[in-house]
């Protein structure tokens, strides 16, 4: 077609193009104005022990409802926020009602009083000092400590940061608040650079844990004893089988979500679950 109209002519953009970076722009638009009428959603999912089966916490997940495009996921907005800049409105948006959130539950309910929130974080947060001022401040008005709190990035952010060395990290952890290492063993770094990551709690990736299902028990296995020497905690993420729970019980580890126990829940059926769940091991028996 191009070539028909001359040399000189080039289609730069072919129809579906068009349509891709006008969706973006719209998508960008869009969630520049949700961030500002908050209309965004938390939703809750539930954190277990794998020794007892109590609830310990919740990962809190974001979830936009785009007035025209029904539910949109993290995975296609979340990198626009990040290279729009976004991002920073909207992970301040996002730690304020985690962390209110988790307050009303700790003053409605006395079996919330231990509970912690995870909040995911992108790279840029953390590439900034002030991300300490604004939890600082957060903490501050909600009257949560820092070990209420914990933060997770993804391994290859975490490498970025430590190689920053710009004492974020640093005052975290003075602030009590726990970092959590997610996604782990997908990311390009390899095992032996675990010991540098001064993290509290390791989050196997849930494609680790599907394997188990076949008795692919190496590699977690793996994981789990160097985190436990290097005196981490894990998380199993994405736990859906029966199976995947008894192998991960067997290899000790300490935390799992996922479908098995329950999927995402918005802030009334989270509410639900905390007031009405003993022990996921009494209730599915
Ligand atoms: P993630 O932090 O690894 O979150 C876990 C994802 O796995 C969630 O998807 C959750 O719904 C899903 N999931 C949980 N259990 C299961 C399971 O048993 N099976 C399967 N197949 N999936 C399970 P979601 O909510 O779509 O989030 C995707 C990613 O988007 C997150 O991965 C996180 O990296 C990012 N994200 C979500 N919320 C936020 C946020 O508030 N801020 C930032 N920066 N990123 C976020
Ligand atoms: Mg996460
Ligand atoms: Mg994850
Ligand atoms: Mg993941």
């Amino acid at each position: 077609q191009a070539k028909a109209k001359g040399k000189s002519c080039y289609v730069i953009f072919n129809p579906e193009m068009k349509k891709a970076a006008f969706d973006r722009l719209q998508i960008e638009n869009d969630l520049r104005q949700a961030i500002e009428e908050e209309n965004l959603q938390l939703y809750y999912q539930p954190i277990i022990s794998l020794s007892t089966g109590k609830l310990m916490g919740f990962e809190a997940l974001i979830r936009w409802s785009h007035p025209s495009r029904n539910w949109i996921i993290p995975h296609d907005f979340i990198p626009i926020a990040e290279e729009t800049g976004l991002i920073d409105p909207l992970s301040i948006w996002i730690l304020k009602e985690a962390c209110h959130q988790l307050k009303k539950w700790k003053v409605d309910y006395p079996q919330a009083a231990n509970l912690v929130i995870n909040v995911n974080l992108s790279a840029q947060q953390l590439r900034e000092i002030r991300l300490i001022h604004q939890l600082m401040n957060i903490l501050e008005q909600t009257g949560l400590e820092g070990k209420d709190l914990k933060l997770e990035i993804t391994e290859s952010c975490f490498l970025e940061v430590i190689e920053k060395q710009n004492g974020v990290v640093e005052q975290l952890k003075a602030l009590g608040v726990g970092l959590c290492i997610d996604d782990f063993g997908v990311g390009y770094s390899s095992l032996s650079r675990l010991h540098e990551f001064s993290i509290d709690i390791l989050k196997i990736d849930r494609s680790f844990i599907h394997r188990l299902d076949n008795n692919q028990t190496a590699i977690v296995q793996t994981i789990i004893t160097l985190a436990h020497n290097l005196g981490f905690n894990v998380v199993a993420e994405g736990i859906e089988t029966q199976k995947q729970l008894e192998q991960l019980k067997q290899l000790k580890c300490e935390l799992g979500q996922g479908y098995l126990f329950s999927k995402p829940l918005d802030r009334n059926a989270a509410t639900q679950y905390i007031c009405s769940s003993q022990s996921f091991y009494n209730t599915s028996i």
